[in-house]
């Protein structure tokens, strides 16, 4: 776990999160709606920074973009929980799970699994990024930093 960035705190120990546009309002030892952003003594804090539900390559054209470097390959990556609860979704497994479970990886493996399986990118998938931000950010920064991932973006995938 890791304290969030993205919210505000007031007085009353409620935080308000503004990852997304649900804006959560929640009480001390509440969860958000996505069941992985926590309110614990007035401070917000993501719950599955660093856990991941599912990792793939994939190719590029997989994703809801057009003309996007097309034939280029991409490391993919989700954790559990979900801002959404569409009925239709495909990953339900993974989104609708209010769990605070996933393999334990940092950052810096994330961008060395994309070096080694020669991916030109990563994505933050499978289900809704904005619930881990902090953690996409990171991921994303340092991927960067190693030249050559001009293609990793916040998006998801059906
Ligand atoms: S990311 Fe989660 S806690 Fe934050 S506003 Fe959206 S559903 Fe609520």
């Amino acid at each position: 776990m890791k304290e969030a960035t993205l919210y505000k705190a007031f007085q009353d120990g409620r935080v308000e999160c503004t990852a997304c546009a649900r804006r959560c309002k929640l009480s001390d030892g509440q969860y958000g709606f996505c069941g992985v952003r926590w309110n614990l003594g007035g401070k917000l804090y993501l719950m599955v920074y660093g856990k991941i539900s599912a990792i793939a390559v994939d190719p590029i054209e997989k994703k809801p973009l057009y003309h996007f470097n097309p034939g280029s390959m991409v490391l993919s990556f989700s954790t559990y929980g979900c801002s959404w609860a569409c009925q239709y979704c495909q990953n339900f497994d993974i989104s609708q799970r209010r769990v605070l479970e996933g393999f334990e990886v940092t950052p810096e493996k994330i961008v060395e699994l994309a070096e080694t399986y020669g991916t030109q990118g990563i994505t933050y998938t499978y289900n809704e990024p904005s619930i881990f931000a902090e953690f996409a950010y990171d991921v994303g920064i340092l991927a960067r930093k190693r030249g050559g991932y001009s293609t990793h973006s916040l998006l998801t995938d059906t």
